[in-house]
């Protein structure tokens, strides 16, 4: 009967056991990914088309599997986002990018992006993580800027605006990004202390010559500039695009045709290159 009783027993907990991990494996995965190092930080430089120099860099998160695979960032900010794991990841990626900025020699006013998540947003602990990676990147004399998305502003719309305010206070910047693909109302641009709009790739591909028009663009670039925001075009990948927001005042540029996200050494290089 006892040898029945732990066998019966053992199997049941393999049972349990697999299920479990089946229903947590991203979780876990992330956590394990953490733990061995698996994730890296890309950085994707931004180009002021007014002065013609490198303006500052988005830390872009990316996770290499041990064998060798990557997983896309939508893919797995995506299922952090729904597991609960994307506060200890941002914590993560923000000691990654503190280490790897130990050297870097950034031109005045170097802007470094940040996306944060709504529900980081939303953590208690929120103003005090970026505190701590500010502390951590004081050195660089760079300012902060955060990445927030339309939909991370609909939810505790005054404790979340109270915090930003704490941090701009404190020096650091706010952009909204993927500006115009939220499915938000408007008014939290009359309600939120923002600096920049980033607009979504999508409308920059809906450029097409430098003398054509494209209404939602031309409108949300005249709608920052009534509300004194800066904006970044996102996903420029060919000179007509490039030319176009050039002549519509758009200041900040970033896609494949500027530079692509590159990891640390081959930004270090970029950042030297243009310093020269
Ligand atoms: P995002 O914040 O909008 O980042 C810009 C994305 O556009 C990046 O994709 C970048 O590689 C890509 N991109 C830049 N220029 C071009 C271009 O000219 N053409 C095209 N087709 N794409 C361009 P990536 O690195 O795959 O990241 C995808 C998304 O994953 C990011 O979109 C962001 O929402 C999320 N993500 C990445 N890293 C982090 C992170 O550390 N934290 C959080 N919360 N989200 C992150
Ligand atoms: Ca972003
Ligand atoms: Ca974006
Ligand atoms: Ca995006």
């Amino acid at each position: 009967f006892l040898p029945m009783a732990i066998i019966l027993s053992l199997l049941f907990m393999m049972v349990t056991n697999s299920w479990l991990k089946r229903k947590s494996s991203f979780r876990d995965d992330i956590r394990r990914g953490i733990d061995r190092d698996e994730f890296t930080v890309n950085y994707q430089p931004v180009y002021n088309q007014v002065t013609g120099c490198l303006s500052g860099a988005e830390a872009l998160l990316r996770w290499q599997r041990p064998n060798g695979s990557w997983v896309r960032p939508d893919i797995f900010i995506t299922a952090a986002e729904d597991e609960g794991m994307i506060i200890p990841l941002t914590r993560h990626l923000l000691q990654l990018v503190a280490k790897d900025c130990v050297n870097w020699q950034v031109p005045p006013g170097f802007n470094l992006g940040i996306n944060v998540a709504a529900e980081h947003l939303q953590d208690k602990d929120f103003v005090a993580d970026i505190r701590q990676f500010a502390l951590d990147v004081a050195h660089l004399n760079a300012t902060i800027t955060l990445e927030l998305t339309e939909r991370s502003l609909i939810r505790d719309g005054a404790e979340v605006g109270r915090k930003l305010t704490t941090l701009r206070n404190e020096g650091m910047k706010v952009a909204i990004d993927d500006f115009g693909t939220g499915h938000c109302s408007l008014t939290y641009l009359q309600t939120f202390p923002l600096d920049y709009l980033k607009i979504d790739k999508g409308f920059v591909n809906a450029i097409e010559s430098v003398d054509g028009e494209t209404p939602v663009l031309d409108a949300i670039i005249m709608l920052a500039d009534k509300l004194a925001l800066k904006v970044v075009a996102e996903g420029v990948e060919n000179a007509v695009q490039m030319e176009y927001l050039k002549k519509h005042s758009v200041m900040y540029i970033q896609g494949y045709y500027y530079a692509k996200p590159m990891d640390n050494t081959a930004l270090m290089q970029w950042i030297a290159q243009q310093n020269a």
